[in-house]
């Protein structure tokens, strides 16, 4: 891209004075922003139109990933590190006198997700593009990203994220490829020759304009492209039934009520958000969605019964599961297809990734919300129910509680989970865990009629953002020691497994991390005025706070480390920085409680001089993408400790392991893969298994009373969250969440899980005074992590979901 460092920087300060008219002297970290991000749409602009112009041209099948999050997070320092000059710029304008660290900072992150599902669909676009496969997001462009957090006086406060307040310098937009998206109205049924037209009426348009991000590839990769959809009012007052009536007042209504399609997003993955808003934004996703794939396929001149050939849909979710309607509309309605025809395409087309099992996420419609909103799309959800009904009789036909079981309509809902895997051609689960606990429990009826469809796609993280690039040190490192191969081929990273025992390789990593914990500690200083030692253990917990992902447990285990101290001040411990990152959804209660128990703690241990030169407890506000990349390259301890069975997978996880921290865990989600890989003795696992829980979930014999009584350190840390002294300052203060354990018999095992829990931190702290094998087991992480790239995830994907190859573009 530029040719060497003198190259980039005269081009960088010409650019200034052409296009901001401002010299270097005058120019600020924004305008340094402004220009680096101009310089390098202006680059990749040609290969844009080329890869497009190629996948066009050579027929390539191409893959969209539907979702109704994109957590990317900044893309400058990225974009750069895949177009390989990230050092060539830091060190050019490094010598122009602009601290690279402060010009990323110029960029606001592009929070458009609430966590986990949202970063994967950002780490597989990057595979997409880096593995050369043509392989698309679509997804909402959100005025709003998930809130911006701040913590006052101990509790969340919410603060909207009006993340393109400065604009955003790698969108482009495109009304040119505008579509329309149509709720409400009516359907009107005709006769034409012998076949049934179904028409709507008085429908209410919205015009979906999308604003394309490219994506950036390593190395020589396409350009793929990032669809954001935007909601605007239709301007031709003669197509709108309010322009017609001539009623302006309604107009703006109807304006105002459109343009809340792509204002927020909704701030929680994992609960059933009754919303009408939420089924209008994944309509709208749907069909501007499939509307444009189908105009791109168009530009191909092929028959639409070619589709599958050329057109993978992944859905992320249920979230996207209209498509599946939405496609059949059009392929019947515009397309002339019959019934049979339009549902074999669709199926081959779609597929599902299931993320979850927790109930109360599995997404039901009312049925009548539905009806009224899309009316046609209802019409089709019905017919696909009769028949979907119809073929379970026969199969099922002395279980007509079975056929109610998996219907797509019951009980006045429409369940998107079984239309989704029935509509689609494959469902996957996101860790080997979860596959099988979808197979064997929450899916059993489906599997047994589609086993088939069942696979497996262990989630993955990509290696560029969350090793190459947010620990810089660490890699040039691992290219020191294995050369850089990994970077392309990240399993290669197991490379490193015959350094684990190299004393001086073992020292550099030490240093490294030293280094990565000493700049948090300097961000946890700047940020709240508290110093924390950086050669105390940083024993890390950030991801949304969930009452499964128990932080309680975290707490808990903090808590009663105080009262040993208390106990013994001379009590010999590892000195220990805790650090916490969650944001709660803030209509969840509990959660947000559980924030400012963790903030009290916090305040009163930071605060107590007997102990706070070995324990320290920090809450990171704002939890985010970015400030994830400052946290998890410093972590010696990564914190995991889900009830088993709860989390699908995880991916915090992985990056964690993959910038050498050491797991306490529970044998969950992808944990179980990790464990499988590091074996017992480089990870520090702990506490009841899926199966164990879900044994008590169903034939009971847990009592969180007994617990409560048995053991006199949960006593202690108990009482303490309803007792004025240590943690309480008035009595009963933590009182919602003593019930929610007590009163509901800790759903999550909190206490079960306890004693183990504490045995396993007394093992970190005796791994910890061991530097050397401490070391060795953190090499081992980093080397067993390559398994966790997402290239290996997308690489599956694309051969067993997509049969998807990565295109070959003329000479590269
Ligand atoms: C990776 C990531 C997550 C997911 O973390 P889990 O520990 O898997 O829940 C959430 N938020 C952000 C910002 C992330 O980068």
């Amino acid at each position: 891209m530029f040719k060497d460092k003198e190259t980039f920087k005269h081009a960088f300060t010409k650019q200034l004075v052409d296009k901001l008219g401002v010299t270097l002297e005058e120019a600020t970290e924004s305008d340094v922003y402004k220009i680096l991000s101009g310089m390098i749409r202006e680059q990749i602009g040609r290969d844009w139109a080329e890869t497009n112009t190629t996948y066009k041209e050579q027929k390539e099948k191409q893959v969209y990933y539907f979702s109704m999050e994109f957590l990317i997070g900044r893309l400058l320092g990225n974009n750069l590190l895949n177009l390989g000059v990230l050092n060539l710029v830091k060190e050019g304008l490094a010598e122009l006198g602009y601290p690279f660290e402060e010009v990323e900072e110029q960029e606001s992150d592009a929070g458009l997700g609430n966590g986990g599902l949202g970063r994967l669909a950002a780490c597989f676009l990057d595979s997409l593009a880096s593995l050369q496969y043509a392989g698309h997001g679509t997804g909402i462009r959100y005025k709003y990203g998930l809130f911006e957090q701040k913590i006052l006086d101990g509790n969340q406060v919410e603060l909207p994220d009006y993340w393109l307040q400065k604009g955003n310098e790698w969108e482009v937009r495109r009304p040119d490829k505008q579509v329309e998206v149509r709720f409400w109205g009516n359907v009107v049924t005709r006769e034409v020759q012998g076949r049934l037209i179904f028409e709507t009426v008085q429908y209410e348009a919205v015009r979906a304009v999308p604003y394309d991000v490219p994506i950036i590839g390593f190395g020589h990769s396409p350009i793929n492209t990032l669809r954001l959809w935007s909601a605007e009012s239709m301007m031709d007052p003669f197509r709108q039934p309010y322009g017609q009536e001539g009623s302006y007042y309604r107009y703006l209504d109807y304006s105002r009520s459109v343009e809340s399609i792509s204002e927020f997003l909704y701030p929680d993955d994992s609960h059933y958000e009754g919303k009408l808003l939420r089924l209008k934004q994944q309509y709208f996703l749907c069909s501007a969605g499939v509307q444009s794939v189908l105009r791109t396929f168009g530009k191909l001149n092929l028959p639409l019964t070619e589709l599958p050939k050329k057109v993978a849909i992944q859905i992320n979710d249920t979230h996207p599961t209209l498509v599946i309607p939405e496609l059949m509309r059009l392929l019947i309605d515009d397309n002339g297809f019959g019934w049979d025809e339009a549902w074999d395409i669709t199926n081959q087309v779609v597929g599902y990734t299931n993320h979850t099992i927790l109930s109360e996420a599995l997404e039901k419609w009312p049925q009548q919300m539905v009806k009224e909103l899309l009316p046609r799309i209802y019409m089709i959800i019905e017919e696909i129910d009769r028949r979907f009904r119809i073929q379970l009789s026969e199969r099922y036909p002395d279980q007509p509680e079975r056929v109610s079981r998996m219907a797509v309509a019951e009980n006045n809902q429409i369940r998107m989970a079984h239309l989704a895997i029935h509509g689609g051609h494959s469902i996957n689960g996101v860790a080997a865990l979860h596959t099988e606990i979808l197979k064997k429990r929450e899916m059993k009826d489906f599997y047994e009629l589609y086993p088939e469809r069942f696979n497996n796609k262990t989630n993955g993280i990509t290696h560029r953002r969350w090793l190459l690039y947010a620990n810089p040190g660490l890699a040039a490192l691992v290219n020191d020691c294995i050369g850089t191969r990994w970077i392309k081929h990240p399993q290669e990273l197991n490379s490193l497994i015959k350094c684990c025992e190299d004393s001086r390789f073992q020292d550099e990593v030490a240093k490294v991390k030293s280094r990565n914990k000493e700049r948090l500690a300097q961000y946890i200083l700047d940020k709240q005025g508290i110093v924390v030692n950086p050669d105390s253990l940083f024993d890390i917990q950030v991801k949304r706070l969930h009452a499964y992902k128990r932080q309680l447990l975290n707490v808990f285990h903090i808590l009663h480390l105080y009262n040993q101290l208390k106990e013994n001040p001379q009590m010999d411990i590892v000195p220990r920085t805790f650090v916490f990152g969650a944001k709660a959804a803030p209509s969840y209660y509990l959660a947000k409680r559980i924030i400012k128990l963790i903030n009290t703690v916090a305040a009163r241990i930071n605060g107590d001089k007997a102990v706070n030169e070995v324990l320290k407890v920090i809450f990171l506000e704002n939890y985010s993408v970015s400030l994830a990349e400052k946290i998890i390259p410093a972590a010696d301890v990564s914190e995991q400790i889900s009830t088993a069975s709860k989390e699908a997978s995880g991916t915090g996880n992985m990056k964690f392991m993959m910038n050498g921290a050491l797991t306490v865990g529970t044998m969950d989600g992808a944990n179980v893969e990790m464990h499988e890989m590091l074996g017992g003795d480089n990870m520090f696992i702990f506490g009841l298994n899926a199966e164990q829980v879900q044994n008590f979930y169903q034939c009971g014999g847990y009592s969180a009373w007994d617990m409560y009584n048995s053991d006199s350190r949960i006593h202690e840390v108990m009482d303490q969250l309803i007792t004025p002294g240590l943690i309480c300052s008035q009595a009963n203060e933590f009182q919602d969440i003593y019930q929610s354990i007590l009163d509901h018999n800790d759903e999550y095992f909190v206490l079960k899980d306890f004693s183990g829990y504490v045995e396993a931190h007394l093992k970190v702290d005796l791994a910890y005074r061991n530097k050397p094998d401490w070391q060795k087991k953190a090499i081992l992480n980093i080397a067993h992590s390559g398994k966790f790239s997402s290239d290996c995830t997308i690489r599956e994907y694309a051969s067993e979901i997509w049969r998807l190859n990565p295109v070959r573009r003329n000479g590269k």
